[in-house]
């Protein structure tokens, strides 16, 4: 693939990277501009990961020191992983404010209380809590210490592609960037927008809370809506997605994910309306009963849907206390 907007002809290579996550596969991409050559994401922290992504650009001619610089898009474990080996190499990291979070194990412990008692206050089982927080905690040892080198601002033209512009993307993730280039349209997408698989709205802690289990959540579903509205608004050509293949039809993605969006609402209202007060987790198992292991993925979306129905005016929170903590009972109105 190539592009010419600027005069010089950009070439962008997606590497397609193993994972050990049921997502399957991650893309990078490298992207070719006379003597740079820029990495954009670069897998999870695993010798299988490295070993590829040196095949990879060993096929292109490269050495992972030939690399002029590695952008995250995201903090997340599959797409930031090597960002400690390369830099050691000497390539520097780009990313967003706060994407450093997650590359320090600083706030593992932080996530770690901020999910383990919003959990419990959302009527997740203490057994439960525990398993899912251990295994935040596993993918936490994945993670190899990196800093970044440059922080990029969005709505600023990206220093090392300066013909792409860093747009923030909050929703999969808070500290997320796409970069569009508004001349070609090309849109390297992060999460934000996959192909074959909606993406998810993950809850986060609040980043300025003292511990974690005073950290205020985010409203991520409603926030990624609002995104995607935004995106609708920008001329897309091309996205270059962080899992699955290249693809065109973004704006139809967009309507479609909306779509689906707001089937899943009409769900989870019917069910509120029928029990009239539940907690969340009771609702995520009963409309995930086959992911009922995945508690941080499940808790994220039936929370998303339950504050977008908050907002509707639909559902309200009553709180009472429970043995540790107070739990949280979503009561239908009206
Ligand atoms: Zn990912």
């Amino acid at each position: 693939m190539t592009s010419s907007a600027h005069g010089t002809a950009l070439q962008i290579r997606r590497l397609e990277l193993p994972t050990p996550f049921p997502v399957g596969p991650v893309n990078a991409y490298l992207i070719r501009e006379s003597s740079q050559a820029v990495l954009i994401d670069c897998g999870p922290g695993t010798e299988e990961a490295r070993h590829e992504l040196t095949r990879l650009l060993a096929q292109e001619g490269l050495t992972p020191q030939d690399l002029s610089a590695v952008i995250l898009t995201h903090g997340h474990v599959d797409h930031v992983g090597q960002a400690s080996w390369l830099q050691n190499l000497g390539v520097p990291v780009l990313a967003p404010k706060h994407v450093d979070t997650w590359l320090d194990g600083k706030f593992a412990a932080y996530r770690g209380e901020f999910f383990s008692r919003l959990y419990q206050v959302q009527g997740v089982p203490v057994g439960e809590v525990d398993r899912s927080v251990g295994d935040l905690q596993a993918l936490n040892r994945l993670m190899r210490p990196a800093e970044v080198d440059v922080t990029l601002e969005y709505g600023k033209p990206c220093p090392v592609l300066p013909q792409f512009e860093v747009v923030h993307v909050p929703g999969h993730a808070q500290h997320a960037l796409a970069l569009w280039n508004p001349v070609t349209g090309e849109f390297f997408a992060g999460d934000q927008l996959l192909p074959h698989i909606s993406s998810n709205a993950l809850i986060e802690p609040e980043l300025d809370a003292k511990r974690g289990q005073e950290a205020k959540r985010t409203k991520s579903l409603l926030q990624y809506r609002k995104n995607l509205a935004s995106l609708q608004e920008l001329d897309i050509s091309t996205v270059y997605p962080g899992h699955g293949a290249v693809f065109e039809e973004a704006h139809q993605l967009i309507q479609t994910r909306l779509a689906e969006q707001e089937q899943r609402l009409d769900h989870f209202l019917t069910r509120v309306r029928e029990v009239g007060s539940v907690s969340a987790y009771r609702l995520a198992v009963d409309y995930f009963p086959r992911h009922k292991e995945q508690t941080s993925l499940i808790m994220s979306e039936t929370l998303g849907y339950l504050d977008w129905l908050k907002v509707l005016g639909e559902v309200e929170e009553q709180r009472e206390s429970g043995a540790n903590v107070e739990v949280v009972s979503w009561i239908k109105r009206g």
